[in-house]
């Protein structure tokens, strides 16, 4: 992007005392000893709050907020977010025990995702949640697994909209996808839906993640309205909720802003006079990842070797892309730019040096920063990956090369 103020520092978001950054009022050094080990993950309870609330004031109250729980599954983290947001969005079996083991009632989960197995649609099933179905099969499978546990499954139709998110990290909707049931062949599926024994719950539209445009993003939300109220004319039934999506970006590299909330508010405050003329008896969803906990987390390693090379210095930590593939920039990055980073125990470092910043791995892809200017750091010290809330241990290959995995923790 040209002319893009750099982001706004990270670090700022935390407090430093004693050089040290602090996470939730302890200082890393503290965390480290506490975490009984490096590495590990660190994710900020007030500040995860914080951003719900922010949220919150900036959405129109019409809309309800559900979180995506693979952005970041740690029980912990989702158990603290049932107290915070209306629902969760799970797409495993595995995720929807995470999803039950808190208080959030059945009901308010969301199970979607294609190939979705037998026996993870009987769990579903029994458990009650809504079934957000990819496919006119997977429909016909729902029934039948109702028919057989005597219990009528609460079904949504996941449609896969017939446009997409424009700028976005990742495009989930629009083409040809393996997500969700194409828009043109809904009519179809609601018709044959109506002779199943399924209780009809709504629509799913996700078109897109990871934008920080506030216009394409409202672009989007309009798109999706006027595709939903079209479908409901073909659904016979009113919708009962309507998931709108979410696709709200954080920055992750330098040049990238911070989505401004009040205008992806103000958007959405535009289009609910449309939503209430159109679809008065329909809750309105937003499903969020890692918007809600990206920035409240940080991946710390500890440096084992500092190592100079023909000129150039790298500072060998005990952590890398086995931990953080997304950091590393394998996990979709198209070019590979530098998390922020920063050396946690010496945040006041006056003497500067150009490092980069390397795991214990055998594949030059093992790099968590490259060339980048740091406090001069060696054996012992901290290095802090910021932005790492969401898509961080749980989206990297812990298994590759028989390290420890790392710790997390929810302070
Ligand atoms: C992954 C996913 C999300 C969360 O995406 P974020 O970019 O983390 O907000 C939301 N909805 C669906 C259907 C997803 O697959």
């Amino acid at each position: 992007m040209s002319g893009a103020r750099p982001v706004h520092p990270p670090q700022t978001r935390f407090a430093v005392r004693n050089d040290n950054l602090c996470v939730g009022g302890i200082e890393l050094t503290r965390l480290a000893q506490r975490a009984g080990q490096t590495p590990f993950y660190v994710y900020d309870r007030a500040q995860i709050s914080e951003r719900v609330a922010q949220l919150r004031q900036h959405l129109p109250r019409q809309i309800e907020l559900h979180y995506a729980i693979k952005a970041n599954p740690m029980p912990a983290v989702v158990q603290h977010l049932a107290g915070l947001v209306d629902g969760f969005d799970v797409a495993s079996g595995g995720e929807l025990r995470v999803a039950l083991d808190t208080t959030m009632p059945a009901r308010c989960v969301s199970f979607a995702g294609p190939g979705k197995s037998d026996a993870e649609l009987a769990s579903a099933v029994a458990s009650g949640c809504v079934i957000n179905m990819e496919s006119a099969h997977e429909m016909e499978r729902i029934a039948a697994l109702g028919d057989k546990l005597s219990i009528r499954p609460t079904v949504a139709i996941r449609v896969n909209p017939d446009f997409e998110l424009k700028s976005s990290g990742m495009r989930m909707g629009g083409g040809a996808k393996q997500f969700g049931i194409d828009a043109e062949q809904v009519p179809e599926v609601l018709a044959r839906l109506r002779k199943l024994d399924l209780d009809f719950e709504g629509l799913h539209i996700f078109s897109g993640s990871q934008s920080l445009r506030a216009d394409a993003l409202r672009e989007a939300q309009e798109k999706t309205l006027h595709l939903a109220i079209r479908l409901q004319d073909s659904a016979g039934t009113g919708l009962r909720t309507l998931n709108i999506g979410g696709g709200l970006g954080v920055p992750y590299f330098p040049g990238e802003q911070s989505l401004d909330l009040a205008t992806v508010g103000a958007g959405l405050h535009e289009l609910i006079p449309l939503a209430e003329k159109n679809l008065p008896h329909t809750r309105l969803i937003i499903e969020l990842g890692r918007f809600l906990v990206a920035e409240a987390g940080i991946y710390v390693c500890r440096v084992i070797e500092r190592k100079e090379s023909r000129g150039q210095v790298f500072l060998v930590t005990d952590g890398g892309l086995h931990h953080h593939l997304a950091a590393s920039g394998n996990f979709g990055q198209v070019i590979r730019k530098n998390y922020p980073v920063a050396i946690g125990n010496r945040m006041q470092g006056a003497v500067k040096e150009t490092v980069s910043v390397v795991g214990p791995l055998c594949t030059p892809l093992d790099l968590l920063a490259d060339q980048m200017e740091l406090p001069k750091a060696g054996p012992g010290d901290l290095v802090v990956v910021f932005q790492s809330g969401a898509y961080g241990l749980t989206a990297s290959p812990t298994a590759f090369l028989s390290h420890p995995a790392p710790a997390e923790m929810l302070v």
